[in-house]
């Protein structure tokens, strides 16, 4: 396996540069300008909101790591490494979620273990002798480009053509012209990036059965298409080739001591991400999505093409809550004229703080709010009172706009304990579920939400 050594710096901090700013990053910001005029190109890694750029800033102080003085007085200096090996593509293009959000957070952890993508500490003149810099909209877009590429190699792979169609789309001007457009990332606010990925096709060249150059005849060609486009373009300086002077050690010669030597190797961090990347898609390797729903990242297996989970972790969690939903089931939904949905196939990130809604099964408005816990939490527990907390304050922000009355916790034993904000009642234990009349019906009705199978 093809391994690359990342020079790491002693030190990162996050940063957001703007009018506010406190001084330091008011130190940075003319840093950033002059960093942005080398490394980034505008059209693509600029942010939408300027102002608001967030950079991370890798420190490196190189008196604090001599180690010595070699035989003619120079200084000798242990460079702080870390090996990465091929497979962190996947980890970088996973620091995307299946909504396209890229969190600062998990960039900036990425970042602490990996270090910086195309600054190198020693390779590169440090800013004031210490700094080195890169803007978290660069990040985000080489991220969203890689993570919207093996969005579309998994519907290629599984013939998706409904998700494939919505990705290839046919120029209105010119009938021979396509274009590769994913504007996920960019619709996301916080992700601050300017511009959506949008990759022009030609495919006068290609071959259509039909004559009609139909997105499901011909996406394969259009996918290689993007792919050549998008990796030569990634790829064109990938390596560095350099000589270095070589000198035989030992026995002392009049001559013939010294010679040249060719080094090569990737160039930097991102050199060998997309390098690494494009070996994979390149083999046609199985790549599958994490079955736990609250992953759902992209993973490959070596030993199993159907690995349904990327990680042990992964496996055990989804079990764990395919046990709470029987259980839940059982106790919850044999009653008359309701049922329950799993909050995530609504998708509206506003009611995450629940695992479940309740439903009058008739006009499906929601009824209550559930929460599962893995755990035997009761009222003896002393996470009790947090539990208690926490779910008075989601209902009550629910009962606030939406008129969301009743929420229900059901414990890794059955034991059910109920929320009522009219009632004030937080958190009593009860012996079974209340019929739905007895239930305050709110005015969130879940058809705007989900698609219900006729
Ligand atoms: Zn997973």
């Amino acid at each position: 396996m093809n391994k690359f050594t990342n020079k790491i710096y002693q030190r990162y901090r996050l940063l957001k540069i703007n009018k506010e700013a406190s001084n330091l990053s008011k130190h940075f910001s003319g840093y950033y300008k002059a960093w942005k005029e080398v490394k980034t190109n505008p059209k693509e890694h600029d942010p939408l909101k300027e102002e608001e750029q967030e950079i991370v800033v890798g420190e490196f102080e190189v008196f604090k790591l001599k180690t010595g003085t070699g035989p003619s007085g120079e200084i000798i200096i242990d460079e702080p490494k870390k090996e990465v090996s091929e497979d962190i593509f996947f980890k970088f293009l996973n620091l995307s979620n299946e909504n396209g959000k890229i969190s600062s957070f998990d960039i900036y952890n990425f970042v602490n273990r990996y270090g910086l993508l195309v600054n190198q500490p020693m390779g590169q003149k440090l800013l004031e002798e210490k700094y080195h810099l890169e803007t978290l909209s660069f990040w985000r877009y080489e991220i969203a480009l890689m993570n919207s590429l093996i969005k579309t190699y998994y519907n290629y792979q599984n013939e998706n053509t409904e998700e494939l169609k919505k990705i290839f789309i046919q120029s209105k001007k010119e009938f021979s012209d396509c274009f590769y457009r994913d504007n996920t990332y960019s619709s996301i606010e916080t992700n601050n990036l300017k511009s959506n990925i949008e990759i022009f096709i030609d495919f006068h060249d290609m071959v259509s059965p039909s004559g009609n150059f139909l997105v499901e005849e011909i996406y394969e060609q259009l996918f290689a298409r993007v792919l050549f486009q998008v990796l030569n373009q990634k790829l064109r300086q990938t390596t560095d080739t350099y000589i270095i002077e070589t000198e035989e050690s030992g026995k002392f010669r009049a001559r013939d001591q010294r010679w040249i030597d060719i080094k090569s190797g990737y160039k930097d961090l991102l050199s060998f991400i997309w390098a690494s990347f494009a070996h994979f898609i390149k083999t046609k390797t199985k790549i599958n999505i994490c079955l736990n729903n609250r992953c759902k990242k992209f993973f490959t297996s070596q030993k199993f093409t159907r690995a349904k989970f990327h990680s042990d972790l992964c496996r055990s969690a989804y079990a764990r809550d395919a046990k709470m939903w029987e259980l839940a089931k059982n106790k919850i939904m044999k009653k008359e004229g309701m049922m329950i949905l799993d909050e995530r196939e609504t998708g509206i990130g506003k009611l995450s703080s629940f695992d479940a809604l309740l439903l009058n099964e008739k006009n499906k408005k929601v009824l209550a709010m559930l929460e599962f816990s893995y755990s035997e939490i009761d009222h003896k527990s002393l996470k009790w009172n947090h539990i208690k907390h926490k779910i008075y304050r989601n209902l009550s922000h629910l009962y606030d706009k939406n008129k969301i009355n009743h929420a229900f916790l059901i414990n890794k034993n059955g034991k059910l304990f109920e929320w009522n904000i009219k009632k004030k009642i937080y958190g009593n234990e009860i012996q079974k579920l209340p019929e739905t009349k007895d239930l305050a019906q709110s005015n969130l009705d879940i058809r705007r939400l989900v698609q219900f199978e006729k």
